[in-house]
């Protein structure tokens, strides 16, 4: 039995995600520890305990998450994290002395814990692998007016981190040539493998059963799964919406389901209500605030199509999510997006921010039935191939190969 470190400083699989730093990689620690667990894998989380407390919860059988104390308690905003790494590694430390455990391999998420994982890894001697999950570089290109670009302390630890993991994971190809081209990595010790979606709990189902379950009628509905952030560029979805009503010569619902995340996220929802109100679009936006993730499927399901228009996207969960429900996604044509949705097959992506090209792509599939028909038994047969038991058995593979030959190059062909 693989006995495997997982450090997630900055965000707990604990939180329901949808709001402040919980999202997707939140989702996906969770997921794929959960499978590695059904594949005789036990994977101890480490991430940091804002309540000041060492703290050991099982989620499921076979994975810990352990807090461990960094910093002081409460919230501290992502970047101020930075400074409390070294005390992190300590915590973690002195819990793997003080209860014997001893892993095999180390599966750092985001630069920060990448930090963390790589001081770790040199004085237990093990493998390291890491997933970036987003890139400095890559945000700095494509920033959202007024957002200032990724700080020169993340550029550097991301370099670090790049330069000592045996094995960096790209969730895309993208990711992949973003790590080789941007920063150098050794193509030979970059992987992509593919995140995954929970079938179980997105699937397609009655549309008209989840339109009454959010009390919402027959007529357009969009919606919007994620956080709140400049990045996510939401903007271009209300600008769209205000095109599309007078084109279709009726309301059009936007669900936004999701809450406000980092140092900005507070202001952008402000931001984007008057937006709403100085379009003349207020009564068609119904911020809905962070759900459940399990509660999250009901809104993919009431809704004709789903919004998706970040500035940069790694991947994009909440992509995959929708299509798995069936509900094809119109998105801006950026990183994982475009791996996930095939334009004019199962959704549309946008190679501009032309909220009328989005406009334009939201009446055709709005308009016709049967192509709507047609991309959405697509984007769910795009989905299917898309699992967590699939992206945990790659990982599993890599762990094996790292930890019995530990020569990382012949690991990730
Ligand atoms: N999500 C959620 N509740 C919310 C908003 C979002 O559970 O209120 C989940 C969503 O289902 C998806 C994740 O948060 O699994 C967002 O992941 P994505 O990759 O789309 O964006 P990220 O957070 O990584 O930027």
């Amino acid at each position: 039995m693989r006995r495997i470190a997982v450090v997630s400083y900055h965000s707990s699989p604990l939180v329901e995600p949808g709001l402040g730093d919980a999202g997707g990689m939140s989702v996906y620690v969770r997921s794929v520890s959960q499978a590695l667990s059904k594949l005789g894998f036990r994977t101890d989380i480490f991430t940091r305990s804002d309540s000041g407390m060492l703290a050991m919860t099982e989620i499921f059988p076979g994975v810990r998450v352990i807090a461990v104390p960094a910093g002081p308690a409460g919230t501290v905003d992502k970047l101020s994290l930075t400074s409390h790494i070294s005390e992190f590694v300590s915590g973690i430390r002195a819990f793997a002395t003080s209860t014997r455990s001893v892993y095999d391999a180390i599966h750092s998420h985001y630069w920060q814990s990448g930090v963390a994982a790589a001081d770790l890894a040199a004085s237990w001697r093990v493998p390291l692998v890491h997933s970036n999950h987003t890139l400095a570089k890559v945000k700095n290109r494509h920033l959202p007016p007024g957002d200032p670009p990724e700080p020169d302390a993340r550029l550097r630890g991301e370099e670090r981190v790049i330069a000592a993991a045996e094995t960096l994971i790209a969730s895309t190809d993208d990711e992949w040539e973003h790590l080789a081209c941007l920063y150098g990595a050794n193509h030979d010790r970059i992987k992509t493998i593919y995140p995954g979606v929970d079938h179980a709990l997105f699937s397609p189902s009655d549309r008209a059963t989840a339109r009454r379950a959010l009390g919402l009628g027959e007529g357009p509905v969009l919606a919007y799964v994620g956080r709140i952030q400049p990045l996510k560029g939401l903007d271009l979805a209300l600008r769209a919406v205000e095109q599309l009503e007078p084109a279709l010569g009726e309301q059009v619902t936007l669900l936004v389901v999701g809450g406000a995340s980092g140092p900005a996220g507070e202001r952008e929802e402000k931001a984007l209500r008057s937006l709403a109100t100085s379009l003349g679009i207020a009564d068609s936006v119904r911020l809905e605030g962070p759900r459940p993730h399990a509660a999250t499927p009901t809104f993919y399901r009431a809704a004709d199509a789903v919004v998706v228009c970040s500035y940069s996207e790694s991947f994009g969960l909440s992509a995959l999510e929708a299509q798995a429900c069936g509900t094809p996604v119109v998105g801006t044509a950026v990183g994982g997006l475009k791996h996930i949705v095939v334009d004019g097959r199962s959704g549309f992506l946008c190679d501009s921010r032309d909220p009328s090209q989005f406009a334009g792509r939201l009446k055709t599939l709005l308009g016709d039935r049967d192509l709507a028909r047609s991309l959405s038994a697509h984007a769910v047969e795009g989905a299917a191939s898309f699992t967590w038991e699939r992206t945990a058995c790659e990982l599993a593979d890599l762990y094996e190969c790292l930890v019995t030959e530990r020569m990382p190059e012949a690991c990730t062909c």
